[in-house]
């Protein structure tokens, strides 16, 4: 699995640490069918958040340009990479 959407599990995260609470179902609303979906892969994406989360843990970090230019088009940070 490849996740890289991870806004309902933070959500999850957050009621699971606020309400001191656990059994908590998370859902998406499908706005076309107005219904509630439940998301079925929940703890497999809270996993993969949790390796990225630690992948992030660290004090190396490359900062050397991409080499793709066209990956920089729409870079929030193009204006301070000077690209
Ligand atoms: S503009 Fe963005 S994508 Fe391009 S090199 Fe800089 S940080 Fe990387």
């Amino acid at each position: 699995m490849d996740s890289t959407d991870f806004q309902l599990e933070f959500y999850y995260i957050a009621i699971k640490e606020l309400l001191k609470v656990e059994n908590i179902k998370t859902y998406y609303y499908d706005l076309y069918n107005l219904t509630l979906i439940e998301e079925s892969m929940l703890n497999e994406k809270i996993e993969i958040l949790a390796k990225k989360l630690n992948d992030l843990n660290t004090q190396k970090v490359n900062f050397d340009k991409c080499d793709n230019i066209s990956t920089c088009q729409y870079c929030p940070y193009k204006t301070i990479c000077n690209r």
